[in-house]
């Protein structure tokens, strides 16, 4: 079997999107692999079709400790052999699971970083024949990136403890240039091919809205956008609450999302957006990790998130199945001072802290930027750009520009042959003639 049989018959696609399939020949062909591609890309076909050719077990690192049941369950469905371990696996069971590794009962072994630590389990992990390690979500490994983890810093000591040295491969989203490196550094892959999809979306229309009245603007467009999808970020738990009322009040269909909640409740939610039965989500950025629904028609931020990073993948849930769909930012000079305050009580280091108000900084410089939005997040990532995207808020805006130079400098020289002595009120109304006295 091929590549494109086993695309086929585990997944059901007929074609490889852009990319993969460049990704998996490199991979089976046994060359290490770092991969950057955007959110809906399809990054999981290109390491779990290489897993299912290679003659042994794949083990996959991954941060998200409460989708990986739902990842393997989806995986089993479609008869491919997978299982998983973390924290919440008793030890014995974590065992039998290698064992099944070793035995080739499973091909896919998804992992938690933490379970890298030495201990007694990666001694058992080392004696099992690895074909592959993936390292998924592989930005944690930063501390430039936004979701740094310590624990990803285990894993080039443990890859370098093992007998033998399986295919390495890397997968992310978002990384700045300096991530990119620092990845590379960090696990080891500094001879690893490297592939870089663009990561503009080109149906996504970027928009920010300065100053609003918010909650008169959420309802007016979630009341003319009723028929469609859509999912509101909130920086805090209190302002889903406020903006859930809202539009619960006024009879909309929303439904809520955050860390606080009941797990029950949370499976409950993310069920009923994923079926149609709530049109609109209001959610802290707990929401959307995972979530594979791909006709989401808007994202809006009713805050400023902490970063762009953030910011691109949770507005780009919007549109994976490719159709026209809005990222809209709502921001106010407050949401700033929110930010700031998070991160000065996230108890990190120095270096830390300061990476973090840098990457707030780029977030706000994005909310005032009067150029091309989406130019502005591309240049961002270290990507060309060249024209602007001639749909976003910026752009369109600028079509209505008017050219007031002319207006510009007779202001300027009225304020100089005034020689700089007074307000604004009075200059206005010498440029509009005023006869009073003072002026006169
Ligand atoms: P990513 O991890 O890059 O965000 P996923 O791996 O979750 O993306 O894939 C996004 C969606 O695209 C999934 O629903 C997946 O099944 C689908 N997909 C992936 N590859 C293909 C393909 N070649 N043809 C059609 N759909 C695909
Ligand atoms: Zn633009």
């Amino acid at each position: 079997m091929g590549p494109s049989d086993v695309l086929k018959r585990y997944f059901g696609y007929d074609a490889f999107r852009p990319r993969q399939r460049e990704v998996i020949d490199a991979i089976v062909k046994g060359e290490d692999v770092m991969a950057i591609m955007p959110t809906g890309a399809g990054k999981s076909i290109c390491f779990q079709i290489p897993a299912l050719l290679f003659p042994h077990g794949t083990i996959i690192i991954s941060p998200l400790i409460s989708l990986m049941k739902d990842q393997v369950e989806t995986l089993t469905e479609q008869g491919i052999p997978a299982s998983f371990v973390n924290s919440t696996i008793p030890y014995e069971e974590s065992i039998e699971r290698l064992r099944n590794l070793y035995r080739g009962k499973i091909k896919l072994l998804y992992m938690a970083p933490e379970k890298l630590e030495p201990s007694y389990f990666t001694q058992c992990l080392a004696q099992v024949p690895l074909s592959m390690i993936v390292i998924d979500e592989a930005h944690c490994v930063s501390q430039w990136g936004h979701d740094f983890r310590p624990s990803y810093r285990k894993i080039k000591d443990f890859i370098d403890s093992l007998p033998r040295r399986p295919v390495v491969t890397a997968f992310t989203a978002t990384a700045t240039p300096l991530v990119e490196a620092d990845m590379k550094e960090s696990l080891g892959l500094e001879k690893a091919r490297v592939f870089r999809t663009g990561l503009d979306r080109p149906n996504l229309s970027f928009r920010v809205i300065q100053g609003a009245a918010k909650e008169d603007f959420i309802l007016r467009y979630v009341k003319s956008h009723k028929k469609e999808s859509g999912i509101i970020y909130c920086a805090t738990r209190k302002a889903v609450d406020t903006v859930y009322d809202l539009l619960r009040r006024r009879g909309i269909n929303a439904g809520r999302y955050h860390a606080g909640m009941e797990d029950e409740d949370r499976r409950q939610a993310q069920e009923d957006f994923s079926f149609d039965n709530v049109t609109v989500m209001v959610a802290t950025n707990a929401f959307g990790m995972g979530i594979d629904k791909s006709n989401v028609r808007y994202v809006i931020h009713y805050q400023m998130p902490k970063s762009l990073e953030a910011y691109y993948q949770e507005a780009g849930r919007a549109g994976r199945d490719g159709a026209k769909s809005e990222c809209i930012l709502l921001y106010s000079g407050q949401d700033a001072g929110i930010q700031r305050y998070l991160i000065e009580q996230g108890n990190q280091d120095e270096d830390q802290r300061k990476m973090d108000y840098h990457r707030l900084n780029a977030m706000v410089d994005y909310c005032q930027t009067t150029s091309c939005l989406r130019n502005f997040i591309l240049a961002y990532f270290g990507e060309k750009v060249t024209e602007p995207c001639g749909h976003c808020g910026n752009c369109e805006s600028g079509k209505g520009r008017v050219d007031i130079t002319d207006m510009a400098v007779l202001v300027f020289k009225t304020i100089r042959s005034l020689h700089e002595r007074f307000g604004a009120s009075l200059i206005a109304d010498v440029l509009h003639g005023s006869h009073s006295r003072t002026i006169v």
